[in-house]
C-alpha cells in the first residue's frame, strides 16, 4: 500500500513521470488537472465552472478543487494506494487533505518533487505547445502557472520537508532517466527506517 504525491512546475514531466510511478507502483494515478480537463472536454457542469481557471493559467477555486479530490478519494480503486497529481497546490488544500486521509485513518508515505530551472520549463512547454495543443500552453498563460508555482506550491513543498516526507529528483534530462531516477529514489526512501519528525 503506497500512497504517493508529485509536485513539480508547469512543464516539468509531472504528468509523464506520474504515469510511470503509478504503473510500477501498481496504484492509480489521480491527476486533477486531467480530471478538469475531460471535465472541460465534456462540459459537464464542473467542468463549465472550471474551464476559464484552466485557460487562463490560474487555480481552480479551492472549494471546487477540494471537492472533486474528496469524492475521487472516496472510491474503491484508491483504498490500496495512489499517486496524487496537481494536488494539493496551496498551503489551504494540504490542510484539507490531512483531513480527507485522517477521516480514513490514512496517511501519505512520500512527496516526490520534480525539479528543472525555469528556462528549460520553457522551452518544454514552447515544445509540448505545438504537440498537444493544450489551451493553457500560451507564453502568457505558462508564465502565470510558473509564477503561481514559485509562489504557492513552493510552500506546499516546504511543509512536506519539514515533515521528513520529500524525495527531490533532478527532472532536466531525458525522461526515461529522470523516471529510472524517480523510482530508484522513492523505493530508497520507502525501505529506509522512519523517524517519525
Ligand atoms: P501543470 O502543472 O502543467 O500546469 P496540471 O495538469 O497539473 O498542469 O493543471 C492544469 C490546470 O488545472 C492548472 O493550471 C489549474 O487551472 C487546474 N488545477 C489542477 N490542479 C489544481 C489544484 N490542485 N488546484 C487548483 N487548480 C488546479
Amino acid at each position: 500500500m503506497t500512497r504517493l504525491l508529485i509536485i513539480g512546475p508547469p512543464g516539468s514531466g509531472k504528468g509523464t513521470q506520474a504515469g510511470h510511478l503509478a504503473r510500477h507502483f501498481r496504484i492509480p494515478a489521480v491527476s486533477t488537472g486531467d480530471i478538469f480537463r475531460s471535465n472541460v472536454n465534456q462540459h459537464t457542469e464542473l467542468g463549465n465552472q472550471a474551464a476559464r481557471y484552466l485557460d487562463g493559467g490560474r487555480f481552480v477555486p479551492d472549494h471546487l478543487t477540494n471537492a472533486l479530490v474528496m469524492d475521487r478519494l472516496l472510491h474503491e480503486d484508491v483504498r490500496r494506494g495512489f499517486l496524487l497529481d496537481g494536488y494539493p497546490r496551496t498551503a489551504q488544500q494540504v490542510r484539507e487533505l490531512d483531513r480527507m486521509l485522517a477521516a480514513q485513518a490514512q496517511a501519505l508515505d512520500a512527496v516526490i518533487e520534480l525539479q528543472a530551472p525555469d528556462a528549460e520549463l520553457e522551452e518544454r512547454m514552447h515544445r509540448r505547445a505545438q504537440e498537444q495543443g493544450r489551451t493553457d500552453d500560451t507564453i502568457d498563460v505558462f508564465r502565470r502557472r510558473l509564477d503561481l508555482y514559485h509562489r504557492q506550491t513552493h510552500e506546499v513543498v516546504s511543509v512536506y520537508a519539514g515533515r521528513g516526507i520529500l524525495v527531490s529528483v533532478n527532472g532536466s534530462g531525458d525522461p526515461d532517466g529522470i523516471t529510472a531516477l524517480a523510482i530508484a529514489a522513492v523505493e530508497k526512501f520507502l525501505a529506509a527506517p522512519r523517524h517519525p519528525s
